[in-house]
């Protein structure tokens, strides 16, 4: 018999480190401060002890803790256990050397793609497939998971990306002839080899997530999807004996997945119900009732492994008991690697706010009550259930989160789409801007240098006073703006060098936010974010941007861009509430930068930029949402700038190529200036742009800020030149693809050195006559 399922458990947890182990680890490698065995040794400690602190939160049953631990990124942890990703070595786990050149590339070999993980802020490495790829069971490095950790006397279970969503995730490399897909068969095969050599080492339950089968994908449908996971599942299962699988779908909703994946033969089906998915899918609970067998185990995802709020134990459990089965096993609804670690890391949080808050750990301990007052009632775990009803009560009644002058801002502008007149009579009001042809700007932020990072962290630290600071940062400013006036471009920044995170920034200077000190979560590899958590109504106590902006114009005749972050991506980057829309927040967010767009233009600031790199991140998975989200979306941006003057022109910046999907929604923004990026794709993007006769002024970047790579006069001018084929002149402007804030002066200078002699070159030969094309 196997060891049944456990009734408590997680799909995944963060593998970053409460104290940010890996990340020390992995930088003391890369560095050359450790060598590989020290490197293995200290990863080994990091999860060992992660696994006795799962088990101490509750995790103790055979099998209820997942290895989710990576090195950098699981999508790559699988392609490579399973071939998709040609492996030449066969150790106790993989080769760092070839690992790492894989995901960070080396100085003859560019790192696979990155991108983001479904509709999440962390980042996945893109596998490619080739026709000449030939699939093989690598399976050391999972052995060695499970060695090491029933060594330390805990049974966990092995977790793999399941094959149907990694080949709807990989791309084929250029030349390929075979769609991903049509190899579902043959990879499958090598799924059966790697979890039979796991069987062998006596492994009784293998996970495996396929998070797919709840997006709506580019290549096949809904349907196409089901029946390959059918299939799959289907052939796994007969072939096995003593090893059960659990497949999970986080991050939404099955629709033809769902009676797939119950009848496919799997011992046990994770669904997520947290009660963000109930409330986009209403018919979900019904449909799951209807649809898994009793022989199935239902593993219960409704912690949300996304959002930090308390969990309200209360009606969960009666979510739990109102499934109607005799055995139901209690888990996350998505890994919890989306969320910081604990929530006893953070000191300085309002003590109010802080109750209201769940993160990994205490998400383990919500799930482990749940199960237990399955069991018992939940009399059986009183302290977790007093902790979540007094979180919902003084949430609830908090003066911190509803203001009611907020919400009936919000409701005054109920119907109004926020459009700011016709485009064309704004453009006339922008001639008095004096700017050239071919208009030469940057996105905003300019190098974070040693100087500026120490002057804010003495700050923060009080070893500077707010003046010391202050006068720091206008040196910086200084720096910025001599160096744009000698360079001669046109419309000028400040350099944001008071800026730590373009969201966190604003998070910290608006009401409704609260920022933390530990709340790390991977972004990816070792790159780590403390995403702000929106708790309360938002509004802007005092002018945020005004000094910088006024003091940069102080110091130049040229225009000067302000520059803010716009309410979606504000909202993407942070956790949001659950007791409001999305959309409300994003209103109030929007309500409140527009407070700052009246003060930046009554202190003279005539050039406003919005960003929102973030709008496309946000895009729910499934076609039948998007209409919605984007009109929501697109309307609080408008509002920002909603009451500017004619006179007033408003940039935006977006940071991602491809368009085509949401060019209509970048249309509807309505900015009187868009830049984008465009420089890594060779200018692809413009076909969209073309093609959607976009009418107002559009900058696509020329300048791949992501490389040190300083662009030639001769290339700069050739992309101009690609853009002016399908982008009037007098609409064209002339910018990199993104801030300059993680780029060094020494690049930077001569880069855009080049960005202005390519536009003088250009503009001299159409002064000449070649009128562009
Ligand atoms: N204004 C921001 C900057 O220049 C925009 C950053 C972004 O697009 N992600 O840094
Ligand atoms: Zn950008």
């Amino acid at each position: 018999m196997t060891t049944p399922f456990p009734t408590a458990t997680i799909t995944g947890y963060p593998r970053i480190g409460r104290r940010r182990e890996l990340k020390t680890a992995l930088e003391r490698f890369w560095a050359g401060r450790i060598d590989a065995d020290e490197f293995a040794q200290s990863v080994r400690a990091h999860r060992v002890q992660t696994y006795h602190r799962l088990a101490e939160l509750g995790l103790t049953e055979d099998y209820a803790i997942p290895a989710t631990y990576s090195h950098y990124d699981h999508v790559l942890d699988t392609a490579l256990t399973v071939g998709l990703i040609p492996s030449a070595t066969l150790g106790t786990d993989f080769d760092l050397g070839e690992y790492f050149a894989l995901a960070r590339g080396t100085a003859d070999r560019s790192p696979l793609e990155m991108t983001k993980w479904f509709d999440t802020n962390y980042h996945y490495l893109v596998p490619e497939l080739e026709d000449s790829t030939q699939f093989k069971a690598h399976p050391q490095h999972l052995l060695t998971l499970v060695s090491e950790a029933r060594a330390a006397g805990h049974r966990v279970r092995p977790v793999l990306v399941g094959p149907v969503t990694l080949l709807t995730l990989a791309k084929t490399a250029p030349g390929t002839t075979t769609a991903p897909l049509d190899r579902l068969d043959e990879l499958t095969a090598v799924y059966l080899d790697v979890i039979s050599v796991l069987a062998a080492a006596g492994v009784e339950w293998v996970q495996i997530d396929e998070p797919a089968l709840v997006a709506d994908a580019h290549e096949s449908s809904d349907d196409e999807l089901a029946e390959a996971a059918a299939r799959v599942y289907g052939t796994l299962t007969s072939a096995l004996t003593h090893t059960k699988l659990l497949v999970t779908t986080p991050y939404g909703s099955l629709q033809a997945g769902l009676p797939a994946l119950a009848h496919s033969g799997i011992a046990a089906l994770g669904v997520d119900i947290s009660a963000a998915t109930r409330r986009l899918d209403p018919t979900w609970l019904d449909r799951i009732a209807a649809e898994v067998p009793a022989s199935v185990r239902l593993v219960a995802g409704v912690i949300d492994g996304r959002n930090v709020w308390a969990d309200d134990l209360t009606a969960t459990l009666d979510v739990l008991t109102g499934l109607g089965r005799d055995e139901v096993s209690v888990s996350t609804s998505t890994s919890l690697l989306h969320v910081p670690h604990t929530v006893a890391d953070e000191p300085n949080l309002p003590v109010d706010v802080a109750g209201w808050l769940s993160f990994a750990e205490e998400k383990v301990t919500e799930v482990e009550a749940l199960a237990a007052a399955l069991r018992d009632g939940p009399q059986a775990r009183p302290t977790a259930f007093a902790r979540a009803d007094r979180a919902l009560r003084t949430r609830r009644e908090s003066a911190r989160v509803h203001n009611p002058a907020v919400a009936a801002r919000v409701s005054a502008v109920a119907g109004h789409d926020g459009r700011r007149g016709a485009a064309a009579d704004r453009a006339l009001a922008q001639e008095a801007i004096a700017v050239p042809v071919l208009p030469t700007t940057t996105i905003g932020s300019f190098p974070q240098t040693a100087e500026v990072r120490r002057a804010r962290a003495d700050h923060r630290a009080g070893r500077i006073d707010a003046e010391a600071y202050e006068a720091a940062m206008r040196a910086e400013i200084d720096r910025a703006v001599d160096l744009q006036e000698r360079l001669g471009l046109d419309v000028i920044v400040h350099g944001e060098p008071e800026r730590n995170d373009m969201v966190q920034y604003f998070a910290e200077h608006l009401d409704g936010f609260a920022t933390t000190e530990n709340g790390w979560v991977q972004s990816y590899g070792s790159r780590c974010t403390r995403p702000p958590i929106l708790f309360g109504d938002v509004s802007r106590p005092e002018p945020i941007t005004v000094a910088w902006s006024t003091y940069a114009a102080s110091r130049t005749t040229k225009p000067v861009k302000g520059m803010l972050t716009g309410p979606v991506t504000i909202l993407a980057w942070s956790f949001a509430r659950e007791d409001v829309t999305l959309q409300e927040s994003a209103d109030q967010i929007g309500l409140a930068l527009a407070d700052e767009v009246a003060d930046l233009e009554a202190a003279g600031i005539g050039i406003i930029q919005v960003d929102e790199p973030a709008l496309r991140e946000l895009l729910p998975l499934r076609r039948a949402d998007r209409a919605s989200y984007l009109d929501w979306s697109v309307r609080s941006f408008r509002l920002v700038a909603a009451q500017a003057a004619p006179a007033t022109q408003i940039h935006t910046h977006l940071c991602y190529s491809e368009f085509g999907e949401i060019i209509e929604a970048i249309d509807a923004l309505d900015a009187d200036v868009t830049s984008i990026e465009a420089a890594r794709s060779r200018m692809e993007v413009l076909a969209d742009i073309a093609a959607a006769d976009f009418a107002r002024g559009i900058g696509p970047g020329i300048y791949d800020i992501h490389s040190p790579r300083v662009p030639s006069v001769v290339e700069l001018t050739e992309l101009i030149e690609t853009a002016l084929e399908s982008v009037d002149a007098r609409r064209l402007w002339i910018n990199p693809d993104c801030g300059l804030k993680t780029r060094g002066y020494a690049e930077v200078e001569p880069a855009l050195a080049n960005l202005v002699a390519a536009r003088d070159a250009v503009l001299t030969g159409v002064r000449a006559g070649q009128a562009p094309g």
